[in-house]
Parts: structure tokens; sequence; C-alpha cells
């Protein structure tokens, strides 16, 4: 007999420096509503995992913030 599990994808947000110009302070670090994007200086933002709602703010704001399927 075959039984079929529920399967949930796991999201995560994916940030692709390559995409960042990486000379300005990052307009979509306080859009965040979970306070989960970080940067230092003017470098590419962060995203903390553990805060993340996957919520997409971030994604729908910038290309450089993509919702990505977890690959660990
Ligand atoms: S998906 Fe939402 S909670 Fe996660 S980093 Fe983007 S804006 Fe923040």
């Amino acid at each position: 007999m075959v039984s079929w599990l529920p399967y949930k994808k796991e999201l995560m947000i994916v940030v692709h420096p390559e995409y960042c110009p990486q000379n300005h302070r990052c307009p979509v670090l306080p859009k965040c509503p979970a306070g989960a994007i970080s940067q230092h200086g003017f470098a590419a933002p962060t995203v903390d995992r553990d805060k993340c709602s996957d919520c997409g703010v971030c994604v729908k704001s910038c290309n450089v913030f993509e919702q990505g399927e977890d690959q660990s």
C-alpha cells in the first residue's frame, strides 16, 4: 500500500549580491516586518533565516531578493 505524506517545500530568501550596486543604504531594510534584513555599510544585505517569515515583501521590492528553495 502506498501512502502519501504531505510535502511542504522549505522556502527561503536568497540574496543575489551581484544584482546589488552596493553603493547605498538598502531601501528594503526598513520594509521588512520581521527585522530580518541587515546590512554592513553599503554591502549587499543579508537575511536572517531565523527571523524571516517568508512574507515576500523584499522579493517584491528589489530583485536582489529571490524566493528560493532550501538547498541545505
Ligand atoms: S521575506 Fe519578509 S520577513 Fe523575510 S526578509 Fe523578506 S521582507 Fe523580511
